[in-house]
C-alpha cells in the first residue's frame, strides 16, 4: 500500500543543467492539481516540459498535464541546502509564478543565503520575503524546524542537519503522510561521517532504525562518485564504499534495536552481539534505497549512475545487508 506519488524531474548532480535534483511529490489519494510539494529545485519546468513531451501519458491516460500547470500547483518547495544545483529553477521561475503563493521551506541559513545573495536586486529581483502579509507573487520563506511541521495538507516534515563537507550544512528530511503515519527519508547532499569534522549521520540512522520497516521503508540518498574516488576529492559527497559504511551503521542500529527488544522479552537468553558481522545479515530486508545525485560526466556515453548503482548493489550484496538498491532516473514515476 503506497502513500506518495513522486515524479522525478531531475536526479543527477554535476553540470547537466537539464537533469539536476528536482522531485515533485503528492499524497497518492490526491490529484496533482490539489497541490504539489517540490523536493529540491535544480531542474524545473523546462526539464518537465521535455519529459512530458517524450512521455505524454506519464501521469495518466488523460494526457492533459502540462509542465507550467504542474508547477503552478506547487505550494511548497523543500530545499536541503542553497547550492545552485538544488535551487536554480526556483530562482529562475520566481518572476513568473502563478497559482497559490509558494512557500520555500529550508533551514534559516539557506533562506538567508537566498535572500541576501540572490533575491537582493542585483543577481535577481527582490521576489521573496519572510512576511505572510506580502503579496502573493513573492515567495514566502519559511524556516524548517527540527520537529515535524505540516508543509501541505496531509504531509509533514522533520529536518535533521547533516554535513556536506567542512563547515557546510545540508539536510536530511523525514517526510510523513499524516493520515497513515508512513514516512520516507530523503537526503540532500551529504558527506560520510567518517570524513566529517562534525559527524551527524549516526542520529539520522538511529531515528531511521526506530521507524524501519513498519513506518519507513524507502530512503533516497546520494552517491555522487564511483568506487575508488579519492576521499580528498569527494567534496562533501558519498561514494559506494562510504555509502556501504553508512548502511552498515543503519543495519547495526536495527540489530541493536532488535536485541534490546529480545532482551526485554527473554532476559536470560544470551544475545548475539551487534559486533558480529552475521548479526547484520538481512537486517535491511524490506528497505528500498534509491540512489540519487550521481554526478554527470558528459564525456562518457554511459551515465556514471549505471556504474555507481551496480557497485553499490555488489557491495550491499557482499555484506548481506538485504537492502534493495535502485536508481532514480529523470522521468520516473515512483510510488512510495
Ligand atoms: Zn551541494
Ligand atoms: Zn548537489
Amino acid at each position: 500500500m503506497y502513500t506518495f506519488d513522486m515524479l522525478v524531474v531531475g536526479a543527477s548532480g554535476g553540470i547537466d543543467e537539464t537533469d539536476l535534483s528536482a522531485y515533485l511529490l503528492k499524497p497518492v489519494d490526491s490529484e496533482w492539481s490539489d497541490g504539489i510539494v517540490a523536493l529540491e529545485a535544480g531542474s524545473g519546468q523546462g526539464a518537465l516540459a521535455r519529459i512530458l513531451r517524450d512521455n505524454p501519458t506519464l501521469l495518466g491516460e488523460d494526457n492533459n498535464h502540462c509542465a507550467a500547470d504542474l508547477y503552478d500547483s506547487v505550494v511548497s518547495y523543500v530545499i536541503s541546502h542553497a547550492h545552485l544545483d538544488h535551487t536554480s529553477s526556483l530562482i529562475l521561475a520566481a518572476g513568473s509564478c502563478s497559482g497559490r503563493r509558494k512557500r520555500i521551506y529550508a533551514a534559516k541559513d539557506v533562506l538567508d543565503a537566498l535572500m541576501d545573495h540572490i533575491f537582493q536586486g542585483t543577481i535577481w529581483p527582490q521576489l521573496a520575503s519572510f512576511s505572510e502579509d506580502d503579496a502573493s507573487h513573492l515567495y514566502l520563506l519559511k524556516e524548517i524546524r527540527l520537529k515535524y511541521q505540516p508543509i501541505h495538507c496531509d504531509i509533514s516534515l522533520r529536518r535533521m542537519p547533516v554535513s556536506h563537507g567542512d563547515d557546510y550544512e545540508s539536510s536530511a528530511f523525514f517526510i510523513r503522510h499524516d493520515p497513515s503515519q508512513k514516512e520516507f527519508l530523503f537526503f540532500g547532499d551529504v558527506a560520510p561521517d567518517k570524513l566529517s569534522k562534525n559527524p551527524r549521520l549516526g542520529h539520522v540512522w538511529a531515528e531511521t532504525a526506530r521507524k524501519f520497516p513498519e513506518q519507513l521503508s524507502t530512503i533516497f540518498i546520494e552517491c555522487s562518485f564511483p568506487s575508488g574516488h579519492p576521499d580528498e576529492l569527494l567534496f562533501g559527497h558519498l561514494s559506494p564504499e562510504h555509502l556501504l559504511d553508512e548502511l552498515t551503521t543503519l543495519a547495526t542500529e536495527v540489530a541493536l534495536r532488535d536485541s534490546r527488544k529480545n532482551t526485554l522479552r527473554r532476559p536470560k537468553k544470551k544475545q548475539r552481539s551487534a559486533g558480529n558481522p552475521d548479526a547484520l545479515k538481512g537486517k535491511l530486508d524490506g528497505l528500498r534505497v534509491v540512489i540519487i545525485h550521481c554526478k554527470t560526466d558528459l564525456k562518457t556515453k554511459i551515465h556514471p549512475r549505471e556504474t555507481i548503482v551496480q557497485q553499490v548493489k555488489d557491495l550491499v550484496k557482499q555484506a548481506g545487508l538485504g537492502a534493495e538498491i535502485i536508481a532514480a532516473v529523470q522521468g520516473m514515476h515512483i510510488s512510495i
